[in-house]
């Protein structure tokens, strides 16, 4: 910057010596001008006045003498006299005036007026005038006395060659000594200027490097240089305690914020404010996610949401969220993105071998060596988390790549997106709950089967599911026979024994979109939802009713029991179009088993109605 400032100042300080040089020339060359000519006149007007006193003395033959002796006159490099036609014409020519010799003389002869003319060379400069001489009348003389002219006119001229070299070698001199002057003028104020300068070209030099390091985060303070005065120091006083706040919040902001939600680990040198700019505005992502979870409705819907931000936020492709229940060594994927879960079958058969479920520490591809046995796909790269949900449900996210570096990236990532699953953990933990609680309401304790309150919830959701998709319901009651002398005989253990046999040969006998409820004490009911027929449903009930009559229940050391049921059975819609309707007439049906004999399944009629007494 003082360099800069000098290197201006030398510019224009050159500029101005070049037009103060040219202006005093110019002015120099005008004066030398107009002395030579004020020269020339006094020449003129001296010869002028010789000369008319040997006219009137009549002594004209001395006026060669005269001549000449102005002639050697000092830078008087030549004189000569012209005379006019008409004087010409009354007295002829003579050696010192004849007629004139060029056209600066004419015109000088005719106009009456001075003319000259400069001459240069470089080694001189000369100036040659022509000053006309003209009749006049005056101080005794009278011209026209001996010339036949009018008053005023011209009779001759005077020309004169001056030798001005003299004004060239001043013209010289003067531009050496100014731009000598000058020379010494420059470096005499640049030598002031730079002490002047150097405190505040320190300082802007100081300030300028510290902004530059404290757009990386770091923060420096100035030094306080000697040459500082006034508002200049006072100005890197407060430049100093803005850069000492300045660094003390960004560091403490940044300790503070990568408490709360960790730090990507990079060797870089990062900027502490925009590093807190980013993990604010993680935060903020972070807060919104969390309000927006506690909205959600479903534990479903969170999994969604999830899944969501690591597509959208993270732009991860493909990964797996894997629901484990460790105490029904139950396995769920629960959400997904993409197609690549190369480690489905071992998860799905046998959780325990799931690496990241068994440890509950990550799980990465690593150089060299498998980490995990089960991940078969050598050309990809995985990254296993697992979250502990609650103390028997753990969710292991699977994360696949095609390339290291996008592993790198999640590896970067991994303390931000663990945040997320961190955040939405206790939430899926309550909505689990609530389903479990949900589903207990909705369950038998004895066989675990649906309940009838689970019955009279979904019987309003199905009839209009089955109507919208055209579907039969077949609907079978079911009674053990002769129950009570079960319990008379061998006791209500052995009673409930029983029945946790008939509960699993039912859910056994029937496909899982069919619905299995226990009624009430030895009654069942069983919604076979989309069959056929009424011709697959009677096979369905007696293939119940079979297995039933054949299943043998330990009663005591070796004593085997052997059970019957009653099967009433009717159709959704054909029967009736409400399910109360074909429910009752189902219930009709079993009575007419029972009065059959027993172990029967019977297909509800409408003659059957008459025919029951229900009292
Ligand atoms: P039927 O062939 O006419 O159906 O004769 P049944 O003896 O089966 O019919 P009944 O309705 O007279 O008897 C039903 C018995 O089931 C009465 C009740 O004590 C018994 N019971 C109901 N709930 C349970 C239960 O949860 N456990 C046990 N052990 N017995 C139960
Ligand atoms: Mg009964
Ligand atoms: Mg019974």
């Amino acid at each position: 910057m003082k360099n800069n400032i000098i290197f201006k100042f030398v510019i224009m300080s050159v500029l101005l010596t070049i037009f103060v040089t040219a202006l005093s020339l110019y002015n120099l060359r005008n004066a030398g001008i107009n002395a030579a000519i004020e020269k020339a006149e006094a020449i003129s007007e001296a010869v002028k006045s010789g000369l008319t006193s040997h006219m009137i003395n009549n002594t004209m033959n001395q006026s060669d003498t005269f001549i000449n002796s102005i002639s050697n006159m000092k830078n008087v490099k030549n004189l000569w006299l012209s005379r006019t036609e008409l004087v010409s014409k009354q007295y002829g020519n003579n050696a010192q005036s004849s007629a004139p010799k060029d056209d600066i003389e004419r015109e000088v002869l005719q106009t009456g007026k001075m003319q000259y003319e400069l001459k240069d060379s470089i080694s001189k400069t000369s100036m040659r005038i022509t000053i006309p001489y003209n009749a006049v009348a005056e101080k005794g003389i009278d011209c026209m006395s001996c010339h036949n002219v009018e008053y005023g006119s011209t009779l001759g001229a005077v020309s004169l060659e001056l030798d001005i070299s003299d004004l060239k070698q001043l013209g010289i001199e003067t531009i050496y000594s100014i731009t000598m002057m000058v020379l010494v003028g420059i470096v005499l104020i640049i030598f002031l200027v730079r002490k002047i300068l150097n405190p505040y070209s320190n300082l802007f030099n100081d300030l300028s490097s510290s902004l530059k390091k404290s757009t990386t985060g770091n923060f420096q303070q100035i030094k306080l240089s000697h040459g500082l005065s006034g508002n200049e120091e006072e100005l890197a006083k407060n430049y100093n305690s803005i850069m000492s706040i300045f660094s003390d919040t960004s560091n403490d902001i940044d300790k503070k914020l990568k408490g709360f939600i960790g730090h990507k680990s990079s060797n870089e040198e990062t900027n502490p404010l925009i590093e807190s700019r980013e993990i604010i505005s993680n935060l903020s992502n972070l807060y919104q996610f969390k309000k927006e979870i506690e909205l959600d409705d479903t534990k479903e819907e969170i999994y969604q949401r999830l899944l969501q931000v690591f597509v959208n936020q993270f732009s991860l492709k493909n990964f797996t969220f894997v629901e484990i229940d460790m105490n029904k060594e139950k396995q769920t994927v629960v959400a997904k993105v993409g197609d690549m879960f190369y480690c489905k079958d071992t998860i799905e058969n046998t959780p325990e071998l799931c690496r990241a479920a068994r440890t509950k520490h990550d799980v990465v591809s690593i150089d060299y060596h498998s980490s995990c046995p089960y991940f078969t796909k050598n050309d990809k790269f995985y990254y296993c988390t697992n979250i502990e949900i609650s103390n028997k449900i753990q969710l292991v996210i699977n994360f696949v790549f095609d390339t290291k570096n996008e592993l790198e990236t999640l590896k970067n990532d991994i303390t931000f997106i663990r945040n997320y699953i961190n955040e939405a953990a206790p939430s899926i933990e309550v909505k689990l709950l609530m389903n479990a609680l949900k589903e207990s309401a909705f369950r038998d304790g004895l066989t675990g089967l649906y309940n009838r309150k689970f019955l009279d919830e979904h019987s309003k959701k199905i009839v209009p599911y089955a109507k919208r998709e055209n579907l039969n319901i077949g609907v079978l009651m079911l009674d053990m026979d002769h129950f009570k002398a079960v319990n008379d005989e061998y006791g209500h253990d052995i009673g409930d024994k029983v029945l946790k046999e008939l509960s699993r040969i039912l859910e056994e006998s029937v496909r899982e979109s069919d619905i299995v409820v226990r009624y009430g004490g030895e009654e069942f009911i069983v919604l076979l939802v989309g069959i056929t027929g009424v011709e697959d449903s009677l096979k369905v009930a007696n293939k119940i009713r079979e297995r039933v009559r054949e299943n043998e229940v330990d009663v005591y050391a070796g004593a085997k029991l052997k059970k019957t049921i009653s099967i009433g059975l009717s159709m959704f819609p054909e029967d009736s179009n409400t399910i109360e309707g074909v429910m009752k007439n189902a219930d009709i049906a079993l009575y007419e088993a029972k009065s059959g004999g027993r172990d029967k399944v019977v297909r509800f009629n409408e003659e059957q109605i008459s025919s029951v007494d229900l009292f």
